[in-house]
């Protein structure tokens, strides 16, 4: 078991934010999380990095190394450093140059190295702040919102490379508003407004939106 949780529930004073959740993630899933605006996603995220306690229910951790690929590296775009230097002074501590080189390659971006953060496209940038969550090794990347800032090759190209770290093994939670085909590669999809609405496999969740008019 990855992580698993059972009756979670936020509240902020008056407004419950997260109503009941209860899902488990194992090692080998992918898992979608889908929900609209304001439907909780990143509360709940805030709760799988274990960064917010919730109100009431439990929530278990496995065994595992978590990365985290966040939705914006907010300081990343106003300081002048590149992304050599950024995956250089990522929290896990010391990287060597090879890992690095060896990321950069993989990710098809070894030739933006030296080029300087704030200069970089957003499907460029998504996959600087991939890189910085796989050099701590993680057997979990936790993915926030990351196809809101791309345009559609991009979104694709980014779905085949999850895919692809999902082929060797990485366990994926994705959490997006974005609803498209690019939802297929998952195992699971988990649709969250403020609780649990769904949960299924792709095929299922097409079947889903076309009966509940879920765009
Ligand atoms: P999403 O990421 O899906 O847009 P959020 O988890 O950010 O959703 O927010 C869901 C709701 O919870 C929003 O209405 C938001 O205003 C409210 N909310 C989130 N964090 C807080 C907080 N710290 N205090 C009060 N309300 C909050």
């Amino acid at each position: 078991m990855v992580l698993k949780l059972t009756d979670v529930t936020v509240r902020f004073y008056e407004t419950c934010v997260l109503k009941d959740i209860s899902f488990s993630v194992n090692k080998g899933d992918y898992i979608n999380i889908v929900g609209p605006n304001g439907s909780g996603k990143t509360t709940l995220i805030k709760v799988l990095t274990n960064l917010l306690t919730p109100t009431s229910g439990t929530v278990q951790f496995g065994n595992y190394r978590f990365g985290y690929v966040p939705q914006h590296l907010n300081k990343a775009t106003f300081m002048p450093a590149t992304v050599y230097e950024i995956l250089k002074h990522s929290p896990q501590g010391k990287v060597t140059n090879e890992e690095i080189d060896v990321l950069l390659k993989q990710m098809d971006i070894f030739p933006l190295k030296h080029k300087k953060i704030k200069l970089l496209s957003g499907g460029e940038s998504q996959r600087v702040y991939i890189i910085r969550a796989l050099l701590s090794k993680p057997d979990v990347l936790i993915l926030d919102e990351p196809t809101s800032a791309l345009d559609y090759s991009f979104r694709n190209n980014f779905y085949q490379l999850i895919a692809e770290l999902h082929r060797k093994g990485i366990t994926i939670i994705h959490v997006t508003h974005d609803l498209t085909d690019g939802l297929r590669h998952g195992s699971k999809i988990i649709h969250l407004d403020h609780k649990i609405l769904f949960s299924g496999n792709f095929d299922e969740y097409k079947a889903y939106q076309k009966k509940e008019g879920v765009h």
